[in-house]
């Protein structure tokens, strides 16, 4: 089995982990009701998507 060579430092063992953190999830308001939603996804609050899909908007309303 490989074994590693050196003892890794803390300061080196932190330096690699300070590109671990996890990005924050991206949010926008929607335009028909003001809600926070994902972008490029169905409000979840009124199930709008855009003005020129409507059907898609009829249809999440009609889901929930
Ligand atoms: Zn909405």
């Amino acid at each position: 089995m490989a074994v590693p060579k050196k003892k890794v430092s803390k300061s080196r063992r932190n330096l690699r982990r300070a590109h671990h953190a996890l990005p924050a999830s991206a949010y926008v308001e929607c335009k028909n009701c003001g809600e926070l939603k994902r972008p490029h996804s169905v409000c979840g609050h009124c199930g709008y998507y855009r003005e020129d899909m409507p059907v898609l908007a009829q249809t999440a309303a009609a889901e929930s």
